[in-house]
């Protein structure tokens, strides 16, 4: 396959999507405004979760988030063989704790539907709930388990795959600064920017995150997408010790190699503003021996934000817009990002070459918030 494309934005999906054209052929240039990574990708905590995040029922989504988890074991062997680095990929299994009997039949209901799909979840009680995880509260009796949930180290899987991009021959303009241009012309794309310069190529990828809202003039729709900040935080934790991903209601923790537990997160609405607040993450630690009492006098070592970039419906735009085709947007994954980086990556491939996606792309369709299909948009017409 021959082509140029120029994705803005190396968060993980703009790399992801790297990656995968690359693989096809493309000659791949990826225009970052500061540190690939830097923004949400690397702060996330990086649970591969898509049965504890679809707790309601089967749709495009969850069925979105499912490919991507399967996609996870070969996505991951090809980062890791192409970067030459660990991504430490943990199928770990994952524990939503009841904290009282009300807590239970929704996870009753879940168990029902989710099995149907393969999660082999189990509702297991107090004796085998110490067993799968020793430290947890002595009241708490029932969790749902779904052995097939992990997780990533997520700032290690955003440099691999920062890594495995550059040796697939991807290249990539970090410290960009601003876009200050785009042109999208019958013939290609153009994209200014404020200290790297000006790209051109065939086809335009916006893998902008939380910032792609800015883009909705020059891109002549509508982009409901807006920043939700995350505020998260780790505690010092021997490794091994906690042992899976423990979601309650109100927080959850994951266990890392490095020898920290991440407890995350909020979400709160502050604009751009990725800095952490003492009221964001005293509500992590009120909450954490409840769940966890070896928490009670520990304080985080860590604490960072990120801002997810949250849509108007809560699932992502991945499509290409057909008043301006040169473009592709894959966008607004919110608090999935990670999981969903092997399918977008596919998925943006796909709209690429014409082959067929990971799974049926209309529910994401970016022009699904405009009434007004067919925008005339000057010198965007191929
Ligand atoms: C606290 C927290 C915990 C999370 N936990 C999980 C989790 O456990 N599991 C999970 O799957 N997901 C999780 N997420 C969500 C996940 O991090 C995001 O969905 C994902 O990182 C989005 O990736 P992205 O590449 O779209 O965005 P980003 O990583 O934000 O990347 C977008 C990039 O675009 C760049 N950019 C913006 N504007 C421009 C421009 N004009 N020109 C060039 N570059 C530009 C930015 O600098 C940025 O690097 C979490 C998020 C947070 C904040």
């Amino acid at each position: 396959m021959s082509g140029r494309v120029v994705i803005l934005g190396g968060g993980i999906i703009g790399l992801s999507a790297a990656f995968a054209a690359a693989a096809k052929g493309f000659g791949v240039t990826v225009v970052e405004a500061g540190r690939p990574g830097g923004q949400a990708s690397g702060a996330a905590a990086g649970m591969l979760a898509p049965y504890t995040e679809n707790p309601d029922g089967p749709d495009p989504f969850f069925a979105l988030c499912l490919k991507s988890l399967r996609m996870y074991p070969d996505w991951a062997a090809a980062i890791e063989e192409a970067s030459g680095r660990k991504i430490e990929l943990r199928r770990s299994g994952s524990l939503a704790v009841a904290l009282g009997e009300a807590d239970v039949l929704p996870l009753t209901a879940r168990m029902a539907w989710q099995n149907r799909y393969g999660a082999r979840a189990e509702l297991v009680g107090s004796s085998e709930l110490r067993q799968l995880e020793p430290q947890l509260a002595p009241d708490i009796e029932t969790a749902l388990y779904i052995p097939e949930e992990g997780h990533v180290y997520a700032p290690a899987l955003v440099e691999a795959l920062e890594s495995a991009c550059r040796r697939r021959g991807v290249a990539i303009a970090a410290e960009a600064g601003r876009t200050v241009r785009l042109n999208l012309g019958a013939d290609g794309v153009e994209i200014g920017t404020e200290r790297a310069g000006t790209f051109t190529g065939d086809v335009l990828v916006v893998c902008t995150g939380a910032w792609t809202g800015l883009f909705e003039r020059e891109l002549g729709l509508p982009l409901p997408v807006h920043p939700i900040r995350g505020q998260i935080c780790a505690y010092p934790m021997p490794a091994g010790l906690i042992r899976r991903i423990v979601v309650s209601p109100q927080a959850y923790w994951t266990a890392k190699n490095n020898g920290t537990l991440v407890c995350g997160a909020s979400e709160d609405v502050a604009g751009f503003d990725t800095s952490v607040t003492e009221r964001g993450i005293a509500r992590l630690v009120r909450w954490g021996p409840k769940v966890f009492p070896i928490l009670k006098d520990l304080e985080p070592v860590h604490r960072w934000a990120g801002l997810r970039p949250g849509t108007l419906d809560g699932r992502p735009l991945i499509g290409r817009l057909g008043h301006a085709p040169r473009v592709v947007i894959a966008a607004g994954h919110y608090r999935n990002g990670i999981l969903l980086a092997p399918a977008t990556g596919a998925a943006v491939t796909a709209l690429l070459t014409g082959e067929v996606p990971p799974v049926p792309l209309d529910a994401f369709d970016p022009l699904r918030f405009t009434a007004v299909r067919q925008i005339e948009f000057e010198g965007m017409r191929a």
